[in-house]
């Protein structure tokens, strides 16, 4: 495996401390029942992962706070995983941090209360950082495809050690949301948006945003995964999707490992993720499962597939006119989670009665005047009718179009 010998760009985040046989990864996984389910399975599974080489170190949590959502509707991940981290980490002797740059318009202080992650790390004294404060600091991508450059979360340069611990979700863009998508949340403030703003690449079937996930693994890995799925998402994933309450936590060095068994517990093959497969493919993890040692072995107990997003929506909303031809699930699922968010609000501030028309997909030679051209797809409209660019784009920037150049 690929290790910073490799990568010689200043401010990469990527070779664990911690012990690590780069060909034959370890995972491990508790599941058991009680009230401290989460509390409990994280401590057992951490318990096999030697923490010494985190004494005297800094220790940054990165769970998954990037939303307003309490733990219990599997958005977010569960407080007690955080609180059993924050334990283990300073039982090693660790000095521990929780971080976190959420997505556009959330503020971090406040989806650490929702989450219900403040008032463990207040039990503690645990310092809670708004990674979207302080200044980014620019990192290269040298062996990017899609991206050649990203901007980091200062703190994510600074700590000495970075856990990723995410929640178990499926995902409508990236088919899961697992520890290696979960550092996403350490790009700063709105450059996460970048990556869905990037074109085609010519010659390669995947979308964007996936190459650039995989380019940005490059530079920027956990130390350690932490993969909570005590209360997962399944279906419209990652944030209007169903609880999947599994009471179960995955740990491992090798966070593409780790990504790989959580995803067979999900009843998914990390090899059909485009993001773990073109990453694991250039080498920077394992997600051969006959590579990967699981402990207890005994893993497939606790497998119970999750509902995966949905490859195609219904799209009839009143009041609208959804122009579809050869378009992706991507760009489907954010126009159904933009109009199920912001559908009624445009509806009530409409001056006539006609329908809200929205273009998606490569298909269309002639649209409607005023048509909104959602999804870069449709950027051979752009000269004369609102567009959102984006691929896939993000319901926010369809929201901003409408309102500068729809509704006059
Ligand atoms: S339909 Fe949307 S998400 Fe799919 S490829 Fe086109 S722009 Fe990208």
């Amino acid at each position: 495996m690929k290790n910073d010998a490799n990568i010689n760009t200043e401010n990469a985040i990527c070779s664990s401390p911690f012990a690590l046989n780069a060909a034959n990864p370890s995972v491990f996984w508790a599941s058991a029942g009680g009230a401290m389910v989460g509390y409990d399975n994280t401590r057992k599974a951490l318990s096999n992962i030697d923490l010494s080489p985190a004494k005297g170190k800094r220790v940054l949590l990165k769970p998954n706070a990037g939303r307003d959502a309490a733990a219990e509707t599997g958005a977010t991940t569960h407080p007690h995983v955080v609180a059993a981290a924050i334990d283990a980490f300073r039982e090693a002797g660790a000095d521990v941090a929780i971080g976190e740059s959420p997505i556009t318009g959330v503020k971090a202080l406040e989806a650490f209360e929702s989450t219900g992650i403040a008032d463990v790390a207040r039990q503690r004294n645990c310092l809670l950082i708004d990674m979207d404060v302080r200044p980014f600091v620019p990192v290269e991508v040298p062996e990017g495809v899609a991206i050649k450059s990203l901007k980091l979360c200062r703190e994510v340069t600074e700590y000495d050690i970075v856990v990723s611990i995410p929640v178990m979700k499926t995902h409508m863009h990236t088919g899961v949301t697992l520890s290696v998508k979960n550092m996403k949340g350490c790009l700063w403030r709105r450059s996460k948006v970048d990556l869905h703003m990037l074109p085609q690449i010519d010659g390669i079937d995947e979308k964007p945003l996936d190459i650039a996930i995989a380019d940005m693994t490059s530079v920027l890995r956990p130390h350690l995964s932490i993969i909570d799925g005590t209360i997962g998402m399944e279906g419209l994933g990652p944030g209007a999707g169903t609880p999947k309450p599994l009471g179960v936590v995955v740990v491992g060095v090798d966070a593409f490992a780790a990504d790989s068994i959580a995803c067979e517990i999900m009843g998914i093959s990390a090899g059909d993720i485009p993001h773990l497969k073109m990453a694991a493919d250039r080498g920077y993890g394992v997600i051969d499962l006959d590579k990967i040692n699981v402990s207890p072995a005994n893993w497939q107990d606790v497998r119970s597939p999750f509902e995966l997003s949905p490859t195609a929506l219904s799209l009839e909303f009143p009041g609208f006119t959804i122009l579809d031809k050869q378009s992706c699930s991507a760009c489907q699922s954010t126009l159904l989670m933009f109009l199920k968010q912001h559908g009624e609000q445009l509806l009530d501030e409409r001056t006539d009665d006609k329908d809200i028309v929205i273009a998606i997909g490569k298909g269309h030679a002639e649209l409607p005047e005023g048509t909104l051209c959602v999804g870069n797809c449709t950027a051979k409209h752009r000269k004369n009718r609102p567009f959102v660019p984006g691929c896939p784009p993000v319901s926010s920037e369809i929201l901003n179009e409408y309102f500068r150049n729809v509704k006059q």
